[in-house]
């Protein structure tokens, strides 16, 4: 999930008509219902955050975006088929902050259960599409602005957390919460969608071991440790490194989070603080949300040093679809977008309406380059090739990001991803194990781990100005006191 930047009304229509004339072909070639938009949404997303990031980033020549590769409908088909047997389990999805930027929260104004394709601007999820995507199982993330670190952070994240329970009431049939992997598969087996809550960004706990065990308790099965910003405690990897990787506090957080049985997210931390966290955790991690840096160099991407770490560690990559962590064309684009609006404000001082219009027609001379879907593909194979076959997931930050790439447009299109990946020679099993059964895997270590370590040690009281300086208490809002 992206910070909030709505494009502009003429700019978002503009995409709009590009993907919809790029789409019949994609939906021609697969030979799927028409109808499926792809979505530029009302926020920024991990592409506003990645243009943030680009600035330092040295670029590469951008590579020619090819077309979606045409896919057989029998392999569809298999892929689906597979879906009917095996959870397919998304690591990463912005549903319930698109609620709350669209509704304040309340469920009664969008409705799942018909389309949200035609909302304006669109989203990506409903239950139609997330059915016909076959999906068994969601993280869905309980994402907060790095703002308010400090600053409501846990109102805000248990606000969030109660719209994944409340979206289980509301639609009873489709969804239930679940706490672990048992849970998934009996939600699964039953017909349902298990969904778990992840929390996006160690600032939801505001400092305190106590608030992470208590947000557990709520229901949180994993924690991003960062977002776009350093923690007090992580290094983000789109932010100035302060603590090589992570504080001892922050090592802490990982030891806590491992005798909870909650997962050790890693995507949006820096890689040293990818280093630190598998050199303190005692169970495997996930990456909720990330590709690979070999291909596309963005920050947000896993380096190869990490990715040969996982096979001893066990956890896994769930490879996301945010455009320009998938396609370096798109990466580049965005920082020539930077660098030609800069231009604009340099020229035109204090006269923004020249600098939209200036930005429009640059826009429209230098169309934004698509990722595809054979480009996430190509990222699973370099995570396949490196890590290997048990340390890839799917993690598609569908309705956090404005648009996914071409083929890979809404959550009714994991089937063609995986058909793309039994083209390319993957078995069913294989598919199989990228669709759900690494995670869950990964998810059963995790339980094991955390069974034994309570019986090891008690929870953790340790506090963050003990451990990194400055004693003082747990953490807390000023003004109760004075
Ligand atoms: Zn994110």
């Amino acid at each position: 999930m992206g910070r909030s930047t709505r494009p502009p009304a003429r700019a978002r229509r503009r995409f709009l008509a590009a993907s919809s004339a790029v789409l019949v072909l994609s939906v021609a070639s697969v030979a799927i219902a028409a109808g499926l938009l792809g979505s530029p949404s009302a926020q920024a997303q991990e592409a506003q955050e990645a243009q943030k990031a680009q600035g330092a980033e040295e670029m590469s020549g951008a590579g020619a975006v090819a077309a979606p590769a045409s896919l057989p409908p029998e392999l569809v088909e298999r892929a689906r088929e597979i879906l009917r047997r095996v959870p397919l389990v998304d690591g990463h999805n912005d549903t319930p902050w698109q609620l709350r930027q669209r509704a304040d929260n309340h469920l009664a104004r969008i409705d799942l259960a018909a389309s949200t394709a035609e909302l304006d601007p669109p989203m990506h999820t409903d239950i139609p599409r997330l059915r016909q995507g076959g999906v068994g199982a969601q993280f869905w993330s309980v994402y907060i602005p790095v703002s308010m670190a400090g600053d409501g952070a846990t109102a805000t994240v248990l606000q969030q957390i109660d719209v994944v329970h409340r979206l289980a009431e509301r639609y009873p049939e489709t969804f239930e919460v679940a706490y672990g992997p048992e849970d998934i598969r009996r939600i699964f087996a039953d017909g349902k969608i298990a969904s778990l809550i992840g929390i996006e960004g160690g600032h939801a706990i505001e400092g305190s071991l106590a608030v992470l065990r208590q947000l557990y308790g709520v229901g949180a099965r994993y924690m991003t440790l960062t977002h776009s910003a350093d923690t007090e405690w992580a290094d983000s990897s789109t932010d100035a490194p302060q603590y090589d990787g992570l504080s001892p506090f922050g090592r802490e957080v990982v030891r806590e989070m491992n005798r909870l049985g909650m997962l050790v997210d890693l995507s949006h931390v820096s890689a040293e603080a990818m280093h630190a966290a598998l050199d303190a955790t005692e169970a495997p991690v996930i990456f909720s949300h990330s590709s690979a840096r070999a291909l596309t160099g963005h920050p947000r991407n896993v380096p190869d040093d990490v990715l040969r770490r996982l096979p001893e560690n066990g956890g896994l990559v769930m490879v996301t679809f945010v455009e320009p962590f998938v396609s370096e064309a798109t990466r580049e684009w965005f920082a020539e977008h930077d660098a030609a609006k800069a231009r604009l404000e340099s020229l035109h001082p204090g006269e923004p309406e020249a600098v939209e219009q200036g930005v429009e027609m640059w826009e429209e001379e230098n169309p934004r380059p698509r990722a595809t879907l054979a480009q996430v593909a190509d990222h699973i194979d370099h995570v396949h090739e490196v890590a290997g076959i048990d340390h890839i997931g799917i993690g598609s930050d569908f309705d956090g990001i404005s648009q996914g790439p071409i083929g890979l447009e809404d959550v009714s299109t994991y089937p063609l991803l995986l058909a793309e990946l039994l083209r390319r020679g993957y078995s069913e099993d294989d598919v199989a194990k990228i669709a759900g059964l690494n995670l869950l895997r990964v998810f059963d270590q995790v339980e094991e781990v955390a069974a034994k370590l309570r019986a090891e040690r008690p929870a953790s009281d340790a506090l963050i100005g003990e451990l990194d300086g400055e004693p003082k208490g747990e953490p807390a809002h000023e003004g109760g006191s004075h």
